[in-house]
């Protein structure tokens, strides 16, 4: 997979693109990724990119022209463009997995109060949310979606069981996890899991999972048992 992030701070990504999982996949090319500084598309001598929202209000918003030139920089027949937007709909991890089907992904941050409404119009597939909250950009909300959906790539987790085992694969949360010291502060590890009875294991874990989910997020009850 090939992943284009737009942007007016490239420098955000050094940390997340270049550590753990994602920076080892990146590194041994399973997957790649590109960043453009979307400055690099305006014109005039101060490079323009944000300019006063007509109609009134506060703050600044991104110019058409500038995105555009940069979105189509990097478009190509199979491309997918998506807009990280607080009004996108919610990413999911369905959703996560389709986009790990996709060989291009373009992905468009915003900044400022957001960019020109006819962006979406002429170059954008879809907006995606990563919550209901308004964030400063869109640079963490693109690391979001790059993890959520890399992990779905075949080869990018050591052992593909692991991504069918997580929580929401299933609707409901994934089961509690233990390790090494079987006593930790007075807390014993729960007897089943140390039986070796594979059955009763996977019994208790799926109560447990269910339990949880029922207690947390009761919504998420009636879609997944
Ligand atoms: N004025 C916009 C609104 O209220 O809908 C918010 C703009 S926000 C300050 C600046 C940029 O951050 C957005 O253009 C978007 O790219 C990104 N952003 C903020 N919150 C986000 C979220 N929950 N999901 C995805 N992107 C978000």
């Amino acid at each position: 997979m090939e992943i284009d992030i737009l942007t007016l701070f490239p420098e955000f990504f050094n940390g997340p693109l270049g550590v753990s999982m994602l920076g080892r996949a990146i590194q041994s090319g399973l997957v790649k990724v590109n960043l453009t500084q979307i400055r690099d598309f305006a014109e005039g001598k101060h490079a323009k990119v944000d300019d006063r929202p007509f109609g009134g209000g506060p703050g600044m918003v991104m110019k058409p022209e500038p995105i555009t030139a940069a979105i189509r920089s990097c478009k190509r027949a199979d491309s997918h463009v998506v807009y990280l937007s607080p009004q996108g709909k919610p990413l999911t991890a369905k959703r996560a997995a389709e986009l790990a089907q996709l060989p291009h992904l373009i992905l468009l941050c915003g900044h400022y109060e957001g960019i020109d409404e006819r962006v979406l119009a002429t170059d954008v597939h879809e907006e995606i949310s990563i919550g209901d909250y308004v964030l400063i950009s869109g640079c963490a909300p693109a690391v979001v979606l790059i993890e959520a959906v890399t992990r779905f790539i075949p080869g990018f987790l050591g052992d593909e069981a692991s991504v069918v085992q997580e929580s929401f694969q299933d609707g409901g949360f994934d089961c509690p996890h233990f390790t090494r010291p079987e006593v930790f502060e007075g807390m014993r590890v729960p007897e089943v899991l140390l039986s070796g009875h594979h059955q009763k294991i996977a019994q208790w874990r799926k109560e447990q999972a269910y339990a949880k989910t029922k207690s947390v997020r009761p919504d998420l009850v009636n879609h997944s048992y």
